[in-house]
């Protein structure tokens, strides 16, 4: 079984933002924000939609960091662990 670090707070993981170097939030899993106007579509469906590779996406989690200064959003592909 993989479980997500972040999504069971097992650690902090903290990304910087490319332009300003400022620590981004995190925001939840993708998943979480495309359930808000997408409900219908399941899992499966979302792998093929948020355009990542399947093999890259196995065993990850895509999670949305924000950077408040810049008011810019970006996903990181967070690594599950397996137990
Ligand atoms: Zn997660
Ligand atoms: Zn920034």
């Amino acid at each position: 079984m993989h479980v997500c670090p972040l999504c069971n707070q097992f650690s902090q993981l903290s990304f910087t933002c490319n332009n300003c170097k400022t620590i981004m939030d995190d925001h939840g899993r993708l998943m979480d924000f495309f359930d808000d106007y997408s409900a219908y579509l399941d899992i499966e469906g979302m792998k093929l939609f948020d355009g990542y590779p399947t093999d890259q996406k196995e065993h990850s989690c895509p999670h949305v960091f924000y950077c408040e200064k810049c008011n810019t959003n970006t996903t990181v592909l967070i690594s599950e662990y397996e137990l």
